[in-house]
């Protein structure tokens, strides 16, 4: 077998000129990381594809495809939060809200109302802190200088994939709704909410009755409607304002 090539950024590189090393079969990395590696080289590869990009490689376990996934998701969603800096203010967006609902921040001792941006920072910290935390997920903090650390996730943490994937879901919609323009530019760009929400429907991550951004025809991917009565947990619902509704989670 081949010797694996050297896979290494070098500082002061430019972009560009990065990650230019052949592309490996998952089995060959030697990482301890070698999933996430892997999911990030088939990104580069082609982010358009996301039918590829979601299909779990026969060496990988269910749970942990998904909770990579999650993970890159929060990461690439940080450039949003970029791009949305300027426009998405205090000022111009006092709460978060989409599609007629307010969202309850669930970052504080008790549930409060925070402006938009800093609902999505604060739900974008709280995800990945909590996919790091090596209570919930323990086998990716062991470092063991081999690959194929992960067996698999501990099935209790297997819900918080659920909630995540809620609040994730969120700042797209609040994008899609509040701030079009940006939102365009960003989807033609990384085709990050296509990606995610093949990732929602293929593991039944968001139920279809909280999918509120329209479907787009440009997506390449089956938009197949399921019926998914599952995980209604999070509805706690206050009508008292017309048009909005506030959910806390
Ligand atoms: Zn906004
Ligand atoms: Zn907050």
């Amino acid at each position: 077998m081949a010797a694996p090539s050297l896979r290494r950024l070098i500082p002061g590189r430019r972009l560009d000129a990065s990650f230019n090393w052949p592309a490996e079969a998952i089995d060959n990395l030697d990482s301890s990381f070698h999933v996430q590696e892997y999911l990030q080289q088939l990104i580069r590869q082609d982010h358009t594809n996301i039918n590829t990009l979601i299909e779990i490689p026969d060496s990988v376990d269910r749970q942990v495809w998904q909770y990579e996934h999650l993970r890159q998701v929060c990461i690439e969603l940080n450039q949003l939060v970029v791009a949305l800096e300027c426009e998405c203010t205090q000022a111009n967006c006092p709460e978060m809200k989409a599609d007629g609902w307010l969202y309850l921040c669930a970052a504080h001792p008790t549930t409060q109302s925070c402006p938009a941006i800093d609902y999505i920072i604060h739900t974008l910290d709280g995800a990945t802190i909590l996919l790091n935390n090596s209570k919930y997920f323990p086998s990716r903090q062991v470092n063991t200088f081999q690959s194929a650390l992960w067996i698999s996730i501990p099935e209790p943490s297997l819900k918080h994939f659920q909630a995540i994937a809620r609040r994730l879901y969120r700042v797209f919609a609040h994008a899609y709704f509040h701030h079009r323009e940006t939102y365009d530019l960003f989807e033609n760009e990384t085709c990050l909410y296509g990606r995610f929400l093949l990732l929602s429907k293929t593991f039944n991550l968001v139920p279809t009755e909280l999918i509120s951004i329209p479907s787009d025809a440009n997506l390449d991917h089956d938009e197949n409607e399921q019926a998914d009565d599952d995980d209604l947990d999070e509805h706690s619902l206050d009508d008292t304002q017309s048009q909005v509704t506030a959910i806390e989670d």
